[in-house]
């Protein structure tokens, strides 16, 4: 088979296209977004059987790349990034997270059939692994064969971006800077790229500030940028949605949630499905619901309106801190997937949220806030009745909650601000009695 390669080209269709391996961030001609553009005759060479047979293979195998562990990511290279060889690639077996069926909650609320795509279960705690792995081995690649000489890679960071740049980062032995909007990261975000020896700048302003310098170092040519404004991010992160046709038999669900701030990861879902119906490995599309928090919602507000473009607005504190964007650089890549997905957006108070974490986890999952949004907005659409009683629903989680300990800790001690908490569960102190202790069993 000829080898598959990809390149970028301007999302809007301007003519051209550029190597992977050059740093180029927007379209010369029209300064719009940029994506990946695969050979789709080279892959359609393959056929939709030996596609899934070889994924299949690959998801049983003990390694996709020589020496390193198996990864969803790598296992379905041709279809990422195609001309990265095994020794740049830097993985930590990112993806393969387990599809769960959340069969009380599905009950509790009203669900036909709810399955969570646990993507916080990963090296640095978030689905940001998927989409870093790429930009950095992309990066690998093209330092290595002279193509690209780079001084860091940087990011502007909620925190989970900065966490999975300063891991990968680290493990390819590349230097790593990383803006942060000071004291609006759970302590959890912060350790970890200071952990991994990233130069971490706090900036006193919010995520939307962060976003602004950084793109215009990465216009200067100081720094590599990282965001998902960089579409290599977006080509890891699509694999959450080939993982989930692929768990379920090479069959989509009806609709997928998704909790969404910068709108790279909706845009990433709809280029997987959307490849994976291409390439005969599927025959349709599942609904989209974009989730936003009611605090931070710019995309829920153009839906509404019927706009075709974002208008940005000023973010507001929010418990789901990494969806805190009020400016997201990938709106027109999320308007192209509504419109290609039949979906809607939805948004979430923080009660809402916090009641939807807290129902979540009295049924053994363990929700973070920004999979809190997104079980919020299903159960809403539930309610309404536009997703149907007998539908089969996949709310994609996005990090693990170990990362937003304090957060649980102020629900159960019914500390946060305006949020009931009926669910809350403080612990009991008591004497070590016997007797009095026997009392307090239940
Ligand atoms: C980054 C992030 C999001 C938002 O993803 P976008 O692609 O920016 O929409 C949601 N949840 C968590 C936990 C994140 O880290
Ligand atoms: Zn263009």
């Amino acid at each position: 088979m000829a080898h598959p390669t990809a390149s970028f080209r301007c999302f809007q269709g301007c003519a051209g296209t550029f190597p992977l391996t050059t740093a180029i961030y927007r379209c010369p001609t029209c300064d719009g977004l940029l994506e990946v553009a695969h050979d789709l005759d080279v892959l359609k060479k393959t056929s939709g059987d030996e596609w899934r047979a070889l994924f299949d293979e690959r998801w049983a195998a003990t390694s996709n790349v020589k020496g390193a562990p198996t990864s969803g990511v790598w296992s379905k290279r041709e279809w990422v990034a195609p001309e990265v060889p095994d020794d740049a690639v830097v993985t930590t077996g990112e993806g393969m997270t387990p599809l769960y069926p959340a069969r009380r909650l599905a009950a509790e609320l009203g669900f036909g059939e709810l399955l969570v795509k646990q993507c916080g279960t990963t090296h640095t705690g978030s689905f940001k692994d998927l989409g870093m792995t790429v930009l950095v081995s992309v990066v690998n690649h093209a330092m290595r064969s002279g193509a690209l000489s780079v001084r860091a890679i940087a990011c502007a960071s909620t925190g989970d971006t900065s966490a999975a740049l300063a891991a990968y980062g680290a493990a390819a032995g590349l230097p790593v800077v990383v803006l942060l909007p000071r004291g609006m990261v759970s302590v959890a975000q912060l350790v970890q790229p200071l952990a991994h020896g990233a130069k971490v700048l706090a900036l006193e302003t919010d995520f939307d500030g962060c976003m602004a310098v950084v793109s215009e170092l990465a216009k200067r040519g100081l720094v590599y940028l990282a965001n998902s404004m960089n579409p290599l991010r977006i080509e890891g992160q699509k694999t959450v949605a080939l993982e989930i046709a692929q768990q379920l038999g090479w069959d989509v669900p009806e609709w997928v949630v998704i909790p969404s701030g910068n709108m790279g990861n909706a845009a990433a879902l709809f280029a997987g499905f959307t490849m994976a119906k291409e390439l005969g490995l599927t025959t349709k599309l599942p609904r989209l619901c974009i989730a936003q928090a009611a605090k931070a919602n710019p995309m829920y507000r153009a839906f509404i309106a019927g706009a075709e473009e974002v208008t940005p607005i000023v973010a507001e504190q929010t418990q789901a801190s990494a969806i805190r964007i009020g400016n997201p650089v990938s709106a027109p890549r999320a308007m192209r997937a509504l419109r290609g997905m039949n979906g809607v957006v939805e948004e979430a108070t923080e009660s809402e949220l916090a009641d939807a974490c807290a129902r979540a986890d009295r049924t053994g999952l363990y929700a973070d806030p920004h999979t809190g949004v997104a079980i919020a907005c299903a159960r809403k659409l539930r309610e309404r009745g536009v997703i149907g009683a007998t539908e089969r629903v996949v709310v994609v989680s996005t990090a693990s909650a170990l990362k937003f300990t304090e957060l649980k800790l102020a629900y159960h001690e019914s500390k946060l601000p305006d949020v009931p908490t009926p669910l809350a569960n403080a612990p009991v102190d008591l004497p070590p009695d016997v007797d009095i202790v026997a009392k307090n069993l239940a």
